[in-house]
């Protein structure tokens, strides 16, 4: 593809992609390119009638009824069901619930009892931070040792002393895609048990929890899944697990008879005992239209797209952009890397907000990185020649000195 890029390449690329109609599922803005699915997913057509029913009709008509009626109590299995199918998990082994964040937190700590007397947490510096602040809190309530090391190092520093690894399979920064059956039989291997954080992948890289044999997960809600901002996340535990699994955030969702009202807590059987508290059903239907938009659509078939986009998106940094600055910080195999494209710049941040300002939406990841997110399921090829040209004319031009571009706002 390198010889003959023009944007009439691009758009033949459109014009040939089987997963083009795709993005009439979503409700894009015109004149906007949306390169930040992966932070937060569009909204999805379906979404905000689904969401104005569930207020009107189930709430306010049913009022309380429609917990049964409706089937909200039914809801973060149902939804857990739908995200089995793009994990390689089984449907009663996914249920969504409270944060990523939270939901990290039971896991780990459920690994950690399942696998005492061992204590030692390993972890990978720079990993999401959110996930390295829980492992930090985790480990200072339980009195285990969180040892974090750099990815090349996660191997070695596997050993008897493990009780549990955690890793996210594709880093939120670069894009890099561990080898999640690879580490996990490692693990396994010396008997250490793994959490995977699924976020940078479900929806976009077909994941085989089951194929790797992997113990536990979790995932986000509202990147690729697109449940709408702050959607609940999910957690996976292999069938295996069910019986052992203990979690401390014990609360009455997770008991085997919530509706008892007895002093005792007993887990409910299988993943239920995941759950904790009420679920959030404005949001789990949000979630839910969210994951409707995967009718029909093989994870691999998105990957491949995003595998593509990438690579066309890196050719024209590369041929264009040359003598600017940029450095590719995400690796050139489509095999190894998630569904984004970082780019490094020591002006990182204005150049991102000089590119917004101009409808181009990408987002910056500190220190230095530019990060675009290439959604196979809305994202054009096309989109990718239009959004370097626009890069292209805020270089040249220097529109990101622009004074106003250097401050930082509170959410980046
Ligand atoms: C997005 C993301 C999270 C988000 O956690 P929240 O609890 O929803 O804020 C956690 N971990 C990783 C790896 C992520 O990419």
């Amino acid at each position: 593809m390198t010889a003959s890029l023009d944007r009439a390449a691009c758009e033949a690329l459109d014009a040939a992609d089987p997963l083009a109609p795709l993005r009439e599922r979503f409700l894009l803005p015109e004149r906007v390119i949306y390169l930040d699915g992966n932070s937060l997913g569009a909204l999805p057509r379906t979404t905000a009638a689904r969401v104005a029913r569930t207020v009107e009709t189930e709430w306010g008509r049913d009022l309380i009824t429609s917990w049964n009626k409706a089937g909200w109590i039914g809801l973060p299995r149902a939804v857990g069901a739908k995200i089995a199918r793009l994990i390689g998990a089984e449907a009663d082994e996914v249920v969504v619930c409270d944060s990523t964040s939270v939901d990290l937190y039971k896991l780990a700590a459920a690994a950690l009892s399942l696998n005492a007397p061992r204590r030692v947490i390993l972890a990978e510096a720079g990993d999401f931070p959110t996930d390295l602040y829980i492992l930090q809190g985790l480990a200072g309530s339980v009195g285990a040792e969180l040892r974090m090391v750099a990815p090349e190092a996660i191997e070695g520093a596997l050993d008897q002393t493990v009780a549990v690894l955690v890793l996210t399979e594709t880093n939120y920064r670069s894009g890099e895609i561990h080898d999640m059956a690879g580490l996990t039989a490692k693990a396994h291997a010396v008997g250490a048990l793994t959490v995977w954080d699924l976020s940078h992948s479900a929806g976009v890289l077909p994941v085989d929890l089951n194929g790797a044999e992997a113990d536990f997960a979790v995932g986000c809600g509202y990147k690729y899944l697109n449940g709408g901002p702050g959607a609940p996340a999910y957690v996976f535990v292999a069938r295996r697990w069910h019986e052992r699994f203990r979690q401390p955030l014990s609360g009455w969702l997770g008991h085997a008879r919530p509706f008892s009202f007895v002093d005792d807590y007993t887990p409910a059987p299988g993943i239920d005992r995941a759950q904790c508290g009420t679920p959030p059903v404005l949001s789990l239907v949000a979630l839910d239209e969210g994951l409707n938009s995967f009718e029909g659509v093989e994870p691999k078939a998105l990957y491949e797209k995003a595998g593509r986009l990438g690579d066309l998106f890196i050719a024209l940094v590369e041929q264009r952009l040359s003598g600017h600055g940029f450095e590719i910080a995400s690796p050139r195999d489509p095999a190894r890397r998630g569904g984004q494209v970082a780019l490094r710049h020591p002006e990182a941040y204005a150049i991102c907000q000089a590119l917004i300002d101009r409808g181009v939406i990408p987002d910056f990841r500190a220190p230095d990185v530019v990060r675009f997110g290439l959604v196979p399921m809305y994202v054009r090829f096309a989109d990718l020649w239009d959004a370097v040209e626009v890069l292209l004319q805020v270089m040249q031009s220097g529109a990101w000195k622009d004074a106003r571009f250097a401050v930082r706002a509170a959410v980046t």
